[in-house]
């Protein structure tokens, strides 16, 4: 077999490139298999603004103009409905903050999707004395839903292989290569967390940091829109509500901790005063760098491998522009912007 790309890991990230491709008239084949799930727990939220510090996210307009359109074309080609547009409503904990909220309103960018007015709380069932600030422009994309639809259209076209990626079963020849009995042109490993096993890009500085969330089920909560406080919680429908998420440095492994879940329910409670029952429990590394920028680009030696990852926080927003510019480089030799290239670590 033939192919223009054999593409190691299917997240978001291998699925952006996937899709790329896709659209560009290229050939490709995946591997992936089930060792990192980061994509599949992430509560995929997308949302301009850093709520802790009212600040704009870095490059937020132009993911934001790449990443809607992007994923509006996969709700058309799979005749299903990805993208939930919810609002954030942010609760506020002081007077100050309140003052802030007013202050960054006006800051460029931010003015877009921040509304300059403390709104009341009327829902009995959320503490929030000092009222709610609004975000719009943001919503939830069905990554589980997204990423099982495309692995059975690969799947059916005999493009999705099911398997770990044997790195030692590579063999280079001049510009091609050969991996068992397929030739490529290209590997774009897409491996979020995985990449540390990857021995041609193992030395980046991908830290991981891992996140950890629950599902409830709280019939009297009643919210139709995304709450923010210490955690959020994200209504999913049938009186279901995801609530998240940890921020871990040190545990690189995918299993839920009852450390975790102690500091979700104690946060969650600071805010919401209704009963509620533990669903679900999951836990993954994001893909974490240094300096919390995405890696894209060659290896150094052998140019037909890349590298596609580090989207860390934020793969929902990040990942169909970083698979585009990955595209533009690799195919019409356009160079990457400094601050994602690997290049900024040789
Ligand atoms: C708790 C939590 C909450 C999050 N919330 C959000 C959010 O609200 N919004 C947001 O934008 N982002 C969020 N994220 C971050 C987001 O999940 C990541 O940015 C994104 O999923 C990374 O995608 P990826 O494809 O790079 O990696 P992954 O999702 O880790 O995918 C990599 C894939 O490659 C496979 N793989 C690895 N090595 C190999 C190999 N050798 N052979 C075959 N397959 C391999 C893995 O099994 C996996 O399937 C959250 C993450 C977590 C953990």
């Amino acid at each position: 077999m033939q192919v223009d790309y054999i593409i190691v890991g299917f997240g978001l990230a291998g699925l952006a490139f996937a899709e790329t491709l896709e659209r560009q008239q290229k050939s490709f084949v995946v591997f992936n298999d089930a060792s990192q799930q980061s994509s599949l727990v992430a509560a995929s939220l997308y949302n301009p603004v850093i709520l802790k510090r009212f600040t704009p996210v870095w490059d937020v307009q132009d993911q934001l103009a790449i990443a809607l359109p992007f994923y509006k074309q996969l709700e058309e080609k799979f005749n299903e409905s990805y993208d939930d547009q919810l609002n954030i409503f942010r609760v506020f904990t002081s007077v100050e903050e309140q003052n802030n909220w007013f202050a960054a309103c006006d800051k460029p960018v931010l003015r877009s999707y921040m509304h300059p007015e403390v709104i009341t709380n009327q829902n009995k069932a959320v503490r929030a004395p000092f009222g709610l600030g609004k975000v719009s422009g943001t919503g939830k994309i069905r990554n589980k839903k997204l990423l099982a639809d495309y692995q059975e259209y690969l799947l059916q076209e005999g493009r999705l292989m099911r398997e770990t990626f044997d790195y030692e079963s590579i063999i280079f020849n001049g510009d091609q290569l050969t991996y068992k009995e397929m030739k490529a042109k290209q590997i774009v490993f897409c491996e979020g967390f995985g990449l540390r096993k990857n021995p041609f890009f193992k030395e980046l500085p991908l830290n991981g940091t891992k996140g950890e969330l629950i599902t409830i089920h709280a019939p009297d909560l009643k919210l139709d829109t995304i709450v923010k406080s210490s955690v959020f919680v994200l209504p999913l429908g049938q009186d279901t509500y995801k609530v998240g998420a940890t921020f871990e440095h040190t545990d690189k492994s995918s299993q839920p901790t009852e450390n975790a879940k102690k500091e979700l329910i104690e946060k969650l409670e600071t805010f919401i005063n209704v009963p509620y029952d533990i669903v679900e429990h999951e836990a993954g590394i994001r893909p974490t760098v240094k300096d919390r920028r995405p890696l894209l680009g060659r290896h150094h030696i052998h140019k037909q491998l890349t590298v596609l990852n580090g989207l860390g926080t934020r793969g929902v927003l990040l990942a169909p522009k970083m698979a585009q510019l990955l595209y533009e480089h690799l195919e019409n030799g356009i160079s990457l912007p400094k601050e994602v290239s690997v290049e900024r670590f040789s």
